[in-house]
């Protein structure tokens, strides 16, 4: 008998090119809104990429893209995929502070159930900027209707990340919230990234499929990849990025990203978060706060209902790892 393929999570952060953080100092808030937008026709190519391979993906999308393009955000629903929130305007958590992170996640989960006609309980933070100096955080998401987050990234890197978080889901403050941390390999006692993003266009791709391989040999637990429109679209305008690391960064390997994705999506088992970690979700009947009607025309057509696939609680004490089957 062979044992179950592990189902791993497919996530895609929906923002434009000019919106990383790591071209803040080239492309300031206030120019955004006359930069050519990209981001609805690299998010539709990635939407008939996974259509194509028969997976289902959750879309982190900012409440500021979701603003200029609603039918892409019913496009997405219509798909059967998890519609989730990353923020408004790609703001720091940790700049913003609690009344500000509370306006920002309640106004763009609000812009996105309206638009998209379907309840949103997952969320991302940018630039992964939960962590040590946002304990408020955690709560505050559980308040305005959030399930989870997968926003802590326990790797050491200049721009974000938690080295001593845990690694596998756990419950912040014994709340309702469940982080669910981005996937790292444990070696020579360091967490090494395993999540996808820049790791993925910089390494080759066996590399990145024997090490999330690794991991799922090792903890029989769903990994969490990430990706983002631009990372797949090599005509996007070239920006002067100052900084040679954040240019490096940006631009590496744009071209063979989209080949790649093909790859992953064939060589491993993909589902939307929430089904992905129904069993760790389901746990407690959810938080009350996320309960809302919906009866738009998108809710009835593009809402595929839970499976029963999935992981189970991780004992966070221990560390240990959740496991899923099918
Ligand atoms: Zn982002």
């Amino acid at each position: 008998m062979t044992a179950p393929a592990v189902v791993s999570a497919l996530t895609v952060d929906v923002e434009d090119y000019f919106q990383v953080q790591a071209l803040a100092d080239t492309v300031p808030r206030a120019a955004w809104e006359d930069m050519p937008r990209r981001v609805e026709k690299n998010t539709e190519r990635l939407l008939a990429a996974f259509d194509r391979a028969g997976v289902h993906a959750t879309f982190f999308v900012l409440g500021w893209v979701a603003e200029r393009h609603p039918a892409l955000i019913r496009r997405i629903v219509a798909g059967g995929h998890e519609l989730a929130s990353h923020g408004h305007g790609h703001e720091r958590v940790d700049r913003l502070g609690p009344a500000g992170f509370r306006a920002d996640i309640r106004r763009t989960r609000r812009r996105l159930e309206d638009t998209g006609g379907v309840a949103v309980v997952g969320y991302r933070a940018p630039t992964f900027s939960l962590n040590a100096a946002t304990p408020w955080a955690f709560a505050i998401l559980a308040e305005e209707g959030h399930r989870y987050s997968s926003s802590v990234y326990p790797v050491q890197h200049d721009l974000y990340g938690t080295p001593g978080a845990p690694r596998f889901p756990y419950r912040p403050d014994a709340g309702l919230l469940w982080e669910i941390p981005m996937t790292t390999l444990r070696t020579l006692g360091r967490n090494l990234p395993c999540s996808g993003g820049g790791w993925f266009r910089v390494l080759p791709y066996p590399a990145f499929r024997l090490a999330l391989r690794r991991f799922h040999q090792a903890h029989a637990a769903p990994g969490v990849f990430y990706t983002h429109p631009w990372e797949i679209d090599p005509g996007q305008p070239r920006l002067a990025v100052r900084n040679r690391l954040s240019r490096f960064r940006h631009y590496v390997n744009l071209s063979r990203t989209a080949g790649r994705l093909e790859r992953l999506l064939e060589d491993f088992a993909w589902d939307r978060m929430d089904r992905v970690f129904a069993g760790v979700l389901g746990e407690d009947g959810g938080n009350p706060a996320s309960r809302r009607q919906f009866t738009t025309s998108a809710a009835a057509g593009g809402r595929t209902p839970a499976s029963a696939s999935a992981g189970r609680p991780a004992d966070a004490a221990s560390g240990g790892p959740g496991h899923t089957g099918r």
